[in-house]
């Protein structure tokens, strides 16, 4: 069966979530190969093994510690010599398209990004993506050498199926532009306590019904009471009343989470593009016209400033 490469996105060997669903959309195509790059294998490999990695290639070096793509290119480059995939798959984050990018013109081969799907065709794997605020799908697939793709965060649900995931060492040998590059200075993000908002069981998120920032607390308060992430709508973003970081949408993040609840947001269908695919859809919206209450499961008409607190007090009380 063919080998499909799976670049693994970890933080000191804690694997994250994006890779455990390219795991398990991998398995379609052939035999999942995780190539993991940095330090903590030895916490990651067996949680790979888990999601079906049959192998873990891994390859540890200083150059892999920071924020630096050409080295990951480097190895990734490696391993498509070794293994002759099928197709290799990257999770859809900044540091993983340009890495995808790089990897694709190493290979002279295509890339695809975004990709909200992946499946086997007779002629090779084929990616759908999602365009105009999920108003048209396409498919496509590469047509020459290994195919590139990126997959975003929450395009499959990952699922466990044990496979050897034997650990196997990648030889590396770092091209000049690898070793050109060095970090001279990190600031580190002050931590919010909260999930990350593309991996959050729950989300709540807050738009233009809020009013100003100085109102953003209430969704924090209510986002902790139920341990959620906290999302934002763009207008509320271009306000300046939340980080950029936090916006849904189709110019922001794709949420899945189990647990979507919209307050004061109207539902725009570049809103919806980045949360429709959630379990369970609450809104909070003070307009019983709001397009946002076409696809909630549970929606609340009335006064947010009312509305939420009171939720807050109820859920804290249980
Ligand atoms: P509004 O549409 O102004 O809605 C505010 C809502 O709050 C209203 O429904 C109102 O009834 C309700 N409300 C007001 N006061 C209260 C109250 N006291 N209690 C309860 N409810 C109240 N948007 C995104 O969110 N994410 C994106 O990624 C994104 N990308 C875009 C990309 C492009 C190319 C374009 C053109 C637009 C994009 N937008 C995006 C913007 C989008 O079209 C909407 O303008 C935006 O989502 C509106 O945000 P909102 O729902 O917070 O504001």
């Amino acid at each position: 069966m063919a080998e499909v490469l799976v670049h693994v996105d970890h933080v000191d060997g804690a694997v994250r979530k994006p890779t455990l669903e390219l795991l398990t959309l991998a398995r379609r195509l052939g035999d999942p190969v995780a190539v993991f790059l940095g330090a903590g294998a030895d916490t990651a490999a067996p949680v790979l093994a888990e999601y079906g990695a049959v192998r873990v290639l891994t390859a540890d070096a200083p150059e892999f510690a920071d924020y630096l793509v050409v080295p990951k290119v480097d190895a990734l480059q490696a391993a498509v010599s070794l293994v002759s995939p099928a197709a290799v798959l990257v999770p859809s984050s900044a540091e993983g398209k340009e890495i995808a990018a790089r990897l694709a013109v190493r290979l002279g081969s295509g890339i695809i990004t975004d990709a909200v799907d992946v499946t086997a065709g007779d002629e090779g794997p084929v990616a759908t993506q999602s365009a105009f605020a999920a108003s048209f799908t396409t498919r496509s697939r590469v047509t020459r050498g290994t195919p590139v793709i990126t997959v975003k965060p929450n395009s499959a649900a990952p699922e466990a199926a044990p496979a050897a995931g034997t650990v196997e060492p990648l030889a590396v040998t770092f091209g000049a532009l690898a070793t050109g590059t060095r970090v001279t200075a990190r600031t580190a993000r002050e931590s919010t306590g909260r999930p990350e908002l593309t991996e959050a069981a729950i989300v709540v998120s807050g738009g233009r019904g809020l009013n100003g920032a100085e109102n953003f607390p209430l969704i924090e308060a209510l986002a902790d009471s139920l341990g959620a992430a906290v999302g934002a709508s763009r207008a509320a973003v271009d306000a300046g009343w939340y980080p950029h970081s936090a916006q849904v949408g189709q110019t922001g993040k794709t949420v899945s989470p189990q647990l979507y609840i919209a307050v004061g947001i109207s539902g725009a269908i570049q809103h919806r593009a980045g949360m429709q695919t959630s379990k369970t859809i609450v809104a909070v919206n003070k307009d019983e016209e709001a397009p946002i209450f076409e696809l909630v499961d549970f929606g609340v008409v009335g006064d947010l400033f009312e509305v939420v607190p009171a939720l807050t007090e109820e859920i804290k009380a249980r």
